[in-house]
């Protein structure tokens, strides 16, 4: 085992300060990472809150992980020492149920590992995430990230580039398509990102009338105010579909409003309870509320290959994790652009 430096909060209401943590010895199919960057997802903040009700402290959030390889095991054949790689929010799962056969590890019928807050099959108590030096890992989680890729700007695709990507994907989103992304925070630039370069027309909906110059250079072609009700109601009936990245619980019936015939909104953010949703928002239009949840290792390794292709990185604000509990506030107050990402060598000179 090797004792590492990491960052963790101690309780829900806690600070995140120093931790030292340990990592296992290298495995024959592991690969151990030095980990260059790490992106700050909204999940960071939810997790150390225990927002989700299952959290297990000390909490060392981060799977957003972007690094060199150190060591291979002797199984490792797709890895050498020096590859720019990334680990997202998996980092195990039993590969033998229908879900693991069929690519979606995500939703492992015995249960996935992620990559912190769960059980730790190889040293016992829970896994610590990227906030940290270091990490170890299973070949078959380990993605291989194209070099022609900003390593730091890359970091987020490993979940907030896979959330937007797969959904979009899954749904069969096409050129000329009208479709609605809410909510401009991480996940939400990465979704209009993606959906201009699939080639629809894409609309920013958005509570912040100050984020709209930047959604358009994100590549929204238009910007909808959600708490502007004649703006809703022009637009009403008439997306094809609607990506809904709303961190908390809300009203669902004016964005179902938006949507056309037999069109579908994904829900990837309120991982709780939401208000009550009018049986005629769907019923009249035969419309659909769907939800998603990250994307599989098959599907994350051709969404880092597509954002190789079409050179797509996300738009950071790098921090060092010194500034970690700052930037949590803000994240809280909607105010990141688009995503904070800490440079790890403010954790290892530390
Ligand atoms: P974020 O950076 O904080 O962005 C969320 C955005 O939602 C905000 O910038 C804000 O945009 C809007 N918003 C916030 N509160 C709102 C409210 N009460 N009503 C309407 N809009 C609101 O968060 P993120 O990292 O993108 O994550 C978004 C959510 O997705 C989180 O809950 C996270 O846990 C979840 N998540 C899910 C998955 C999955 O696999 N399903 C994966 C990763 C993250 P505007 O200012 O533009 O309105
Ligand atoms: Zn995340």
């Amino acid at each position: 085992m090797t004792k590492i430096k990491a960052y963790a909060a101690d309780n829900k209401d806690a600070n995140l300060k120093p931790l030292e943590i340990e990592r296992r010895e290298t495995l024959k199919d592991d690969v151990k990472i030095d980990i260059m960057y790490c992106g700050v997802c909204h999940s960071d903040l939810h997790q150390v809150q225990n927002d989700w009700k299952n959290s297990v402290y000390p909490v060392v959030p981060g799977h957003e992980i972007i690094g060199k390889v150190l060591e291979v095991g002797a199984g490792v054949t797709k890895f050498k020492v020096g590859d720019l790689v990334g680990v997202g929010c998996l980092v195990d799962s039993c590969k033998s149920c229908s879900a693991c056969e069929d690519n979606l590890e995500q939703f492992c019928e015995n249960g996935a590992t992620w990559t912190y807050n769960s059980k730790d099959k190889h040293l016992g108590g829970h896994t610590f995430g990227g906030y940290s030096e270091s990490v170890t890992v299973n070949k078959e989680f380990v993605l291989k990230v194209p070099e022609n890729l900003d390593p730091k700007a890359a970091a987020p695709l490993l979940c907030a580039g896979i959330t937007t990507y797969s959904p979009l994907a899954h749904w069969g989103v096409k050129k000329g398509d009208k479709v609605g992304v809410i909510g401009l925070g991480g996940l939400g630039h990465m979704g209009i990102k993606f959906a201009h370069a699939m080639g629809a027309h894409t609309v920013m909906i958005t509570t912040s009338p100050s984020k709209s110059e930047d959604a358009k250079k994100l590549g929204a072609d238009a910007v909808l105010i959600s708490k502007d009700e004649a703006q809703m109601k022009e637009h009403a009936n008439s997306f094809d579909f609607l990506l809904n990245t709303i961190p908390v619980g809300h009203d669902m019936n004016p964005y179902a409003a938006l949507l056309k015939r037999d069109a579908t909104m994904v829900i990837v953010g309120a991982v709780e309870p939401l208000d009550p949703l009018h049986g005629g928002s769907l019923i009249m239009g035969r419309k659909s509320i769907a939800g998603s949840l990250i994307g599989g290792l098959k599907e994350t390794q051709e969404m880092l290959d597509f954002c190789g292709e079409n050179n797509v990185v996300s738009d950071i604000e790098m921090i060092d994790i010194q500034n970690i509990n700052e930037a949590y506030d803000r994240l809280q107050k909607s105010d990141v652009k688009y995503r904070f990402v800490i440079d790890m060598k403010s954790l290892k000179n530390s």
